[in-house]
């Protein structure tokens, strides 16, 4: 007999696992016939909700979280799935609340509704398809074969958005056509005056309001930006190796293993790390990297953030940094110029200078 789906929707906050797995969410629960309902993107109300069930010392991704259950919720959304994510190779964690999530919001939302709460921990042998396995069964699927299709359709679509991303498509173009099924190669690489990495988690860095867009305020600066997204998990774990660093953290490779990618190939001229104020794993990750960086003489600004961050006072250490590095360049350049062109590059706009056309 075919099995039949318990639920006809499963909702999905649009925060922390989103960020990174969504397009292997959508391609999975697609599969199985399921509508997905999506929170709203954050706004500040969403904001306020979650951090009135969350004690207050709570890193903000947690309380944005809990806001996006109350927003399903709000939106009549029944079935949530909330994973509890514990390990994600041998000995290599999440941090508590990333473990305990299902927990924590059964705990602190008390209203009546279904989570789908499937455990990945590969410590203790539950891999990545035992993940889904229970996620399907959870939702009334036992049939091997369907499920299989599940997570090839999940897969496809999440390799689709990694092609984009690592050949240089922005994070919301990428998404938008892998679930649409288009698979867009950016063939042009735009040349900026200055470029940084990005070392932050994507539930971070791609939420425009936690982040307060701080990709698109650096572009508009003049600055190519990078992130883990650009480049392949091979590459961070090999830049993490050459740095001597092991991994431990679960998110390591997208902070820690990316801004060491970036340090050691010399690609870019600044890193910032935007972390959770209050999140011990970031600061532990950022502390690593920032003795890395004043080894080898890279400048690094650290951006923490939680509900009360100001965008004014975000800007001006944006600006500020940015500004630092642009005279960076210039002296650089005026040190490594030959002494007849020395005193042109001193009297010429550092605008020029950065873009190249004084040469
Ligand atoms: S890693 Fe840090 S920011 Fe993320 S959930 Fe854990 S404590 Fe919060």
């Amino acid at each position: 007999m075919k099995d039949t789906l318990r639920y006809k929707k499963i909702g999905i906050p649009r925060a922390i696992s989103y960020y990174n797995n969504y397009p292997f969410y959508y391609g999975f629960f697609k599969s199985l016939g399921l509508e997905i309902i999506l929170s709203d993107k954050t706004t500040t109300a969403i904001i306020n909700s979650g951090t009135k069930y969350v004690v207050s010392d709570t890193c903000l991704p947690v309380k944005v979280y809990a806001g996006h259950v109350v927003n399903l919720l709000e939106k009549g959304c029944e079935t949530i799935f909330i994973p509890s994510i514990q390990s994600t190779d041998y000995k290599i964690n999440n941090c508590s609340k990333i473990r305990g999530l299902p927990e924590i919001i059964r705990n602190i939302i008390n209203k009546p509704f279904t989570i789908i709460e499937p455990t990945l921990d590969k410590t203790e042998g539950l891999g990545f398809y035992d993940f889904w396995t229970e996620t399907a069964n959870a939702l009334g699927i036992k049939d091997q074969k369907t499920i299989k299709n599940a997570v090839d359709a999940g897969w496809k679509i999440y390799d689709d958005f990694m092609t984009m991303t690592n050949s240089g498509v922005s994070y919301n173009e990428a998404l938008q056509n892998a679930i649409e099924g288009k698979l867009l190669k950016k063939t042009v690489d735009i040349v900026k005056p200055l470029s940084v990495v990005i070392m932050a988690h994507g539930y971070n860095l791609f939420d425009e309001r936690i982040s307060l867009n701080l990709i698109k305020k650096l572009e508009k600066m003049g600055v190519k930006v990078y992130t883990s997204l650009n480049i392949s998990r091979e590459q961070s774990q090999e830049a993490l190796k050459k740095l001597g660093e092991i991994q431990y953290w679960a998110n390591e490779l997208e902070l820690t293993g990316c801004a060491a990618h970036y340090l050691l190939n010399k690609k870019v001229d600044g890193i910032i790390a935007l972390s959770a104020f209050g999140c011990g794993p970031d600061s532990l990750m950022v502390d690593e990297i920032s003795h890395h960086c004043k080894e080898k003489g890279m400048p690094l600004i650290h951006l923490t953030i939680d509900e009360h961050t100001g965008e004014a006072g975000f800007i001006t250490r944006i600006e500020a940094f940015v500004d630092m590095l642009m005279r960076k360049k210039r002296n650089t350049l005026i040190q490594n110029a030959k002494p007849k062109a020395k005193a042109d590059i001193i009297n010429i706009k550092k605008e020029k200078i950065l873009t190249g056309s004084a040469k």
